[in-house]
């Protein structure tokens, strides 16, 4: 098995920007189809084309983890892809604990997308005595009590966390007690924790509410759908 622990955390302040993590893992795979066309080298223009983002930012993102371009070559595609797979952590596999089976929980443990990036859920937790002992994907769910001893025994730095709000905070400061070093929070309920814990939250209200605005507000949307709503409430009156 590959190197699944940091050696030491990345100091907050050196972190690139999640606009800028963003766009690499969209370059990512990009980059991946460029190569599986059989293209082998590769330049900012064509990526951001093919991305709709222009030239000037795909190399400025870059430029942000360093030089990786050859004068009148490019970028070399295997390169580039060893780079930022380095970058994204992706070069290794990422055991991850899973906690929380209720209906979410339980769908991401179904999803297959995780694996091929390195990101593999290998143990599960609940504090619901009926779900402990249950066996998911070959996994048996354990009490949290569980949590240091199998979190040191299969190497888990990772945490995806899918119980209620109420119980996040909580949940998260045990698991951080035990030695993980990021949390991908599915609770509605921002997590206080030690900066030098990764936190990204997956809020799926958040991000409906996002959509929703980008529709209103896109191509004349909110007069089309305001007009829409007028019309309708009118014609009550
Ligand atoms: P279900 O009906 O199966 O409980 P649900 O999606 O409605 O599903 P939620 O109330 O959202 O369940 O809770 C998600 C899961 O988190 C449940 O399996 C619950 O037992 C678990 N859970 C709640 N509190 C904790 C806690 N403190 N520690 C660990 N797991 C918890």
């Amino acid at each position: 098995m590959r190197d699944s622990r940091h050696e030491s955390p990345n100091p907050v302040e050196k972190l690139a920007p999640k606009a800028v993590v963003g766009r690499v893992s969209l370059y990512l795979r990009q980059l991946e189809a460029f190569r599986a066309q059989g293209q082998v080298t590769i330049s900012s223009n064509q990526i951001g084309t093919a991305l709709g983002i222009n030239d000037a930012q795909v190399r400025k993102d870059l430029a942000f983890f360093g030089q990786f371009g050859h004068p009148g070559v490019g970028y070399r595609i295997d390169e580039l892809l060893t780079a930022l797979r380095r970058i994204l952590g992706i070069d290794r596999d990422w055991p991850m604990a899973l906690i929380g089976l209720g209906n979410l929980g339980r769908a991401l443990l179904k999803y297959r997308g995780f694996g091929d990036r390195g990101f593999n859920i290998a143990a599960l937790f609940d504090n619901d005595q009926t779900k402990v002992g249950m066996r998911f994907n070959d996994l048996v769910v354990h009490p949290l009590d569980d949590l240091p001893k199998v979190i040191a025994d299969k190497n888990i730095c990772l945490a995806i966390l899918t119980v209620p709000a109420e119980a996040a905070q909580r949940v998260a400061d045990q698991v951080v007690a035990c030695g993980i070093l990021g949390i991908l929070n599915f609770a509605p309920m921002p997590l206080n924790l030690p900066p030098t814990v990764g936190v990204v939250a997956v809020d799926l209200s958040v991000q409906l509410e996002h959509l929703a605005y980008k529709v209103l507000n896109t191509q004349g949307g909110i007069s089309y759908l305001g007009s829409t709503f007028r019309d309708e409430h009118d014609s009550l009156e």
